[in-house]
């Protein structure tokens, strides 16, 4: 039981004091008999432990008025006064912890919040590209806009207010701890205020606090040789920043290549299909077949079949593994048959199957 006089006096204030007036005393008492301000000091601890529970019961409505018609409070009396008719007045249930948070946290609202500083690496992003068939052969330069965080301008990454000093956060007298006081037990916290920090900054305006800014940017990238849809080209350091000196990101550009009407790629190789006549795939011949460096003149040898695979070494697409490297085309023969109209075509014919009577579906069963 403490007596009238005394919880006033205690925090250095008059009994008309306002509710303002009684958090600046109280945040200027704390701050300087903090325990861990003063530390081996058992005086300073002593006085501590008073402006608090002081502090606790002044700022609360209820248990002031109790305190100033009683000129006591102790803890669970207003429960204990709850059905006294004597007592004046009701009110509702009282959640002691609950009043206790929002005591602690408008007391020091008018601070930011002090967010953790540790180095955070930047996000890593992605770009995507598309380039044609030919331009992912021969590799291009793409020039690319796109918006990343970047170091904030004002504050030059620190997330602080230029020109504001940062000091010893008020919640916890810089300790990054705040002890609160629950009847006769006492806990140690993680101050709400700084994080854990024991600082406290002016965040900057500009960012408010991040330490970086979105800011478009245009790159040159350079796309090699031999991309393929799906191909990740790595800027490293051109992601997102880091925050308090943590590393940026990557920026990944995502490549798509079109479609081309008479190539497809698998892999380094390229894969396409040229029809030949029955005659050019029975006799012999030489053919143009095209290939990404130009038409390549080929030997078609006689009895070629429609199914047949022409591999042409070296003719693929640059290898992105193997630099200097290419892979093969390979080109499918297709024997086109011919659709005779004419009686003396098909004449021909019937003499041609006469002079070469075997059966293709002989050895097939
Ligand atoms: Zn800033």
């Amino acid at each position: 039981m403490i007596s009238k006089d005394d919880l006033y006096v205690i925090l250095e204030i008059n009994r008309a004091a306002s509710v303002t007036e009684i958090k600046r005393a109280f945040r200027k008492l704390a701050r300087r008999y903090h325990p861990d301000i003063n530390p081996g000091d058992g005086l300073a601890e002593e006085r501590f432990k008073m402006i608090t529970e002081a502090y606790e019961i002044l700022s609360d409505p209820l248990k002031r008025e109790f305190y100033d018609v009683n000129g006591f409070y102790t803890e669970g009396v207003l429960e204990t006064n709850r059905k006294d008719a004597n007592w004046g007045f009701s009110f509702q249930g009282f959640n002691f912890s609950r009043s206790r948070d929002s005591n602690f946290s408008d007391l020091f609202s008018h601070l930011g919040p002090s967010p953790r500083r540790e180095p955070q690496r930047g996000q890593d992003l992605e770009y995507p590209v598309s380039i044609t068939f030919e331009e992912s052969i021969r590799g291009r330069k793409a020039r690319i806009s796109l918006v990343r965080m970047d170091g904030c301008g004002t504050c030059n990454g620190t997330g602080q207010q230029p020109g504001s000093r940062e000091s010893a956060c008020n919640g916890c007298g810089g300790t990054g701890k705040t002890i609160f006081t629950k009847g006769h037990l006492q806990f140690t916290v993680t101050c709400g205020d700084c994080g854990g920090t024991g600082r406290s900054i002016n965040l900057c305006r500009s960012c408010r606090g991040d330490g970086r800014a979105s800011r478009s940017e245009t790159l040159d990238v350079d796309l090699p040789p031999g991309v393929a849809t799906g191909s990740r080209i790595r800027l490293s350091g051109k992601g997102d920043s880091g925050r308090f000196g943590g590393p940026a990101g990557d920026l990944y550009v995502v490549v798509r290549v079109g479609e081309h009407p008479f190539f497809r790629r698998i892999g380094d190789n390229i894969h396409c299909s040229i029809p030949l006549t029955v005659t050019e795939a029975a006799l012999g011949t030489k053919i143009e077949i095209p290939t990404i460096d130009g038409p390549a003149v080929v030997r078609i040898p006689p009895g070629t079949q429609s199914g047949q695979v022409l591999r042409m070494r070296g003719r693929g697409t640059p290898s992105l593994l193997n630099p200097g490297l290419r892979g093969d085309q390979y080109t499918e023969v297709r024997v086109v048959v011919p659709r005779v109209a004419d009686e003396r075509s098909k004449q021909i014919l019937r003499e041609l199957a006469k002079l070469n009577p075997e059966d293709p579906r002989l050895k097939l069963w």
